[in-house]
This record gives C-alpha cells, structure tokens and sequence, in this order.
C-alpha cells in the first residue's frame, strides 16, 4: 500500500503506573529525619512531636473529626476499626460484593464473616439488597467501600441503617477529598479508613489512616495499633482518661506508620484539594470523548456526589467475552491500559468475588451482570488534559472496531 493511503492510527505512550514525584519538601524533611535517626513515632526529644502526629492532627483537621491514628496500610486501619468496635467472632459483617480484596480481608482477618451485598447499574451498593440482608443477617454493621470512588445516596443509606439499627465504617480509600451533599465522606459513619498506598490520592508507598469522633472506639484502636502505654503522645486521639478502663485489656497488634511516611505525606496534603481538581479535569476530558457512544454507557454522578475522578469505569451492557478481549487487546495496541471486572481469573488488582473463596459461597446475579460488562481505567496524574483526550478517542475508537466484530 502507498504510504500515502495508510491510516495514520493514534498511540499513546505514556504509563499508566506512573506517579508524581513526592514535593521536594517532603523529601527534605524525610532526610532530615532520616539524618536524625528518629524514625519511629514515639521516638521523640522531651516537648517534641512527632512528624506521625503532626501528620494525624492535620489530618484529622482536613477531614474536621475529633480522631485519626495514621496506620501501617488502608487495610490495617479497617481491620483495626473492625476489632476495635467490637465485632464477635464469625460476626456478619456487610459490605460490597464490587470491591477490591483488602477489604473482604479485614473482615475475615477480624474474625467477621463477609455477607456481600449486590450492586446496582450506577456502580454503587443496592440498598434495597442491603434492606433485605440487614433483615436476614440481623447484622450490626456495614464496612462500605466506595468503590472506585462512586458514592451511594448517603442519606438513604443512613436511614436504613437506622431503621435496623446496624453501624457504618467506611472504606474512603478511593474518596480522600470527595463530598456527599457538602459533607466530607468519611464523616458518615463511626469510623472510616484511608489508605495511603501508592495507588490512592496522597503516596507514601504504603499507610493509612483510620478517622472517628467516637472516643471509645478510637481508645481502642490507639492501643491496638501498637501504642504501648504511650497514647498520650497521641494528640489527635482522646484524652488519656479514656484509656483507663481497656489499656490492658486491648491486645497490641502493631501496625504503626512511621515518621518517615508521615513526612512524605504532609506536603502531599497541603496539595490534595488542588489534586482533586487536576483528577477532575482529566476524568472529564476523557468523559467528554465517551459520553456519546452508541452502547457504552457512563455510571451517572448524582450532584449531591463531589467526587475524585482519579479512576473512570465505562459500562457496555451484554458484550460478549471474545468482544472485551478483543476491546482490551486493541486499546493495549495502541497503548491504553483497560481493566475489565468480567475476566474470569482475577487480574491485577481486579478480582470478582467468587476469587475470594475464603468467604462462604455467594451468589449475586446482578452484581455478576454489572461486573461482565464493566470496564475501569486509572487516571494518573501525569497525564496531560490532551492525553486524556487521546485517551479516551483510543477507547472510543477500539470500541468501535470491536463491537462490530
Ligand atoms: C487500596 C484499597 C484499600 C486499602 O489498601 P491498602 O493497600 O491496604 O492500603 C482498601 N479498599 C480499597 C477499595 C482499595 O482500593
């Protein structure tokens, strides 16, 4: 053929794992600490405190809460919220059935038993499932993920809680800097967990953060995470009356964040709102070259959700197996790495719940419907706006060539 006649086809070449540098002033001050030789959070100089400290107050700040203990992982802190509220052994423990494996984890690490609940076209958890099984169950407790960082209708999904009389903790591992109806999320429920992996809104490789206003519980959760008896350096915990009664009846299961992680995340927080804008941005460019897709539908954002669009998922309605590989195989062509929650063997850091065979069998067909014809993708900040059109022509493009096959 002429090379005048070839179709010159668009690729993309940036990568889809690559992060942003920490601020400079993050990384000045961990080598100062490093220089210092005091890297564990106790490990402080008479009248000092320390950057992990420091870090859990202005956390607890942001979030406007009375608590926050910075933690070794996101999924230390749900299971560190999940043992300090108290769970039974083999407990039922409610939560989504489209999440990611940390958490059916904790719950089983907590001794809980995982009943998962369905999900709905929008990406959320269906509440009238949750009506149903809340009933069955007689469960105390809901651990919610806000999955991807599509949050249900928060209002309606405290007044069945309330109505049952069952508990919120909530996973806002993908919702750090998101709102539901002006309120933070992660200020819905007795407790909510953050991670801090490399993955989520603020990087510290890995950590986390476990965030409350209930004194009790969060006493509880000091102790466990390995505080000895020096919570009172845990200024942005309770007051040291509220560990008389459980200091020594709470185990320790270390799982601290040291102040070396705290000292990368501080800048990082300084910048988060202006992050959520910047993810924003980018999820909208790459909307904008999806929205009018014969086939291909976007998950609908209420407008009481403020979300962080750090991550977007496309759904396409009954497509067939041969056809999402051949749409995964054609975006991978041209660079674009698409994840598809319809695979049969869990891939990456997609799974389907039937992969979590450590939990009881379960079987939700509407949630099996919804995840066949899913598809997510991350949006690294790291992209330029024009990448993120590039982007998503490529999806709407490999569409098209793949449907019709
Ligand atoms: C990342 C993540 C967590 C916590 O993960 P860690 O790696 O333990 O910090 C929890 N829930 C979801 C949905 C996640 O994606």
């Amino acid at each position: 053929m002429p090379e005048s006649l070839e179709i010159a086809v668009e690729s993309f070449d940036k990568s889809f794992t690559q992060q942003e540098p920490i601020p400079e002033v993050g990384i000045a001050r961990a080598i100062e600490i490093m220089r210092g030789g005091r890297l564990h959070r106790y490990n402080v100089n008479q009248g000092e405190t320390s950057e992990t400290t420091t870090l859990e107050n202005k956390f607890a700040n942001y979030l406007g809460v009375d608590y926050c203990l910075a933690c070794a992982s996101g999924g230390y802190a749900m299971l560190t919220a999940l043992r300090a509220f108290g769970l039974w052994a083999g407990e039922s423990v409610l939560t989504n059935a489209l999440t990611l494996s940390p958490v059916p984890g904790a719950i089983h690490a907590a001794g809980g038993k995982a009943v998962l609940v369905e999900t709905t076209d929008q990406l959320v958890l269906d509440l009238d499932d949750l009506h149903r099984k809340l009933g069955e169950t007689s469960s105390r407790l809901l651990l919610i993920s806000h999955m991807r960082g599509h949050i249900v209708d928060m209002d309606a999904l405290l007044t069945i809680l309330d109505r049952h009389g069952a508990s919120l903790i909530e996973d806002c591992a993908h919702t750090m800097g998101a709102f539901w109806g002006g309120r933070p999320s992660g200020t819905f429920g007795i407790a909510a967990c953050f991670s801090t992996q490399t993955y989520k809104h603020i990087n510290s490789g890995e950590g986390g953060f476990l965030t409350s206003n209930d004194r009790d519980l969060m006493a509880r959760a000091v102790i466990l995470s390995g505080s000895y008896m020096l919570y009172d350096q845990h200024t942005a915990g309770p007051a040291p009356e509220a560990y008389a009664d459980i200091r020594l009846d709470t185990p320790n299961c270390s799982g601290r964040m040291d102040n070396l992680r705290a000292a990368i995340l501080l800048p990082q927080l300084s910048c988060l709102d202006d992050r959520v804008c910047r993810w924003n941005e980018r999820y909208h460019a790459i909307e904008s070259e999806l929205g009018n897709v014969d086939g291909l539908k976007m998950p609908l954002r209420p407008p009481q959700e403020q979300f962080v669009g750090s991550s977007i998922q496309f759904l396409v309605p009954g497509i067939s197996t041969s056809q999402a590989n051949a749409l995964l195989a054609t975006c991978k062509k041209r660079g674009v790495d698409l994840k598809w929650f319809g695979a049969v063997e869990p891939r990456g850091y997609t799974s389907h719940y039937s992969s979590w065979r450590y939990l009881s069998t379960q079987t939700l067909p509407q949630t099996d419907r919804v995840l066949h014809g899913l598809f997510d993708m991350r949006i690294p900040l790291t992209f330029s706006i024009d990448d993120c059109h590039l982007v998503g022509r490529i999806i709407r493009e490999s569409f098209n060539v793949s449907l019709s096959l």
